[in-house]
């Protein structure tokens, strides 16, 4: 139904329906997600207190400037999409349609941890261009500016890092074409983990953060430790890259251990 309907519009109209679908879903997808993770540990501080990773509280400054520049960022993404929308005349990024088959219906379950493992990689990489001493000032340090990120710092990003996240993003999905479902799914686990990474208290279980599975995985407590240093851990969903590529914080599997 959805296919049909878009198939009906023609390149502006198409665009300016991407545009407002785009804000309006990332913009109720981050005051559900990055909202609600910060009412819970606000709410829940006391019961949470002993798995906060730094005492110190989130500041009502700090919030507003991550409030600000996340939704700077959305605005971005969601003109990005339209903008390769009207210059492509076509939804390059997703399959409207729903899959009607058994094979499409596994693409649409497989596609999304395929994508979210492409993404993983590139954003390693990606992040470790972005902490590059030259280009840093002019792209990064305002995520950095969070040196005890809130959940709502998920987003706030220079318009610049938006940009170049959003592009990598974009050509993921046009090697990896994702039917709409899946890219429902992939949008909102990726952001969940996102938040999950600034959200200052780490919630993984002290047994999950010991055992070989947590060795893999980028806790709180890691992401934490790069706004905290501003080198090592650059990983977004796995430690996989950090691993291999010898950009583990040397302190950090004692740490991770003696949780448990
Ligand atoms: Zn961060
Ligand atoms: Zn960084």
């Amino acid at each position: 139904m959805i296919d049909s309907l878009l198939s009906q519009l023609s390149g502006p109209s198409l665009a300016l329906v991407v545009t407002v679908g785009a804000a309006v879903f990332l913009a109720v997808r981050y005051v559900a997600i990055a909202g609600g993770a910060l009412w819970f540990v606000m709410r829940f501080a006391d019961q949470l207190g002993l798995r906060r990773i730094q005492k110190l509280p989130f500041t009502r400054e700090q919030l507003w400037r991550e409030a600000r520049f996340s939704a700077m960022t959305i605005g971005i993404f969601a003109l990005l999409a339209a903008a390769i929308t009207a210059l492509t005349g076509q939804l390059h990024f997703a399959q409207a349609a729903m899959p009607s088959s058994a094979a499409e219906s596994a693409w649409a379950v497989a596609a999304v941890p395929i994508a979210l493992m492409l993404h993983d990689f590139y954003f390693y990489w990606m992040h470790r261009l972005i902490h590059v001493d030259w280009i840093y000032p002019h792209v990064h340090r305002v995520h950095h500016l969070s040196t005890n990120p809130s959940p709502l710092a998920a987003l706030a990003f220079h318009p610049w890092e938006a940009l170049i996240e959003a592009l990598g993003v974009l050509a993921i999905l046009t090697f990896v074409p994702l039917p709409l479902p899946s890219l429902i799914v992939f949008s909102l686990l990726a952001f969940s983990f996102n938040v999950l990474g600034h959200i200052g208290y780490e919630l993984f279980p002290a047994r999950l953060m010991a055992s070989g599975f947590g060795r893999w995985i980028n806790s709180a407590t890691s992401h934490n430790l790069h706004h905290r240093t501003f080198r090592y851990h650059y990983g977004l969903y796995t430690l996989i890259w950090d691993r291999a590529f010898g950009t583990i914080d040397p302190r950090y599997d004692e740490r991770r251990l003696a949780a448990a």
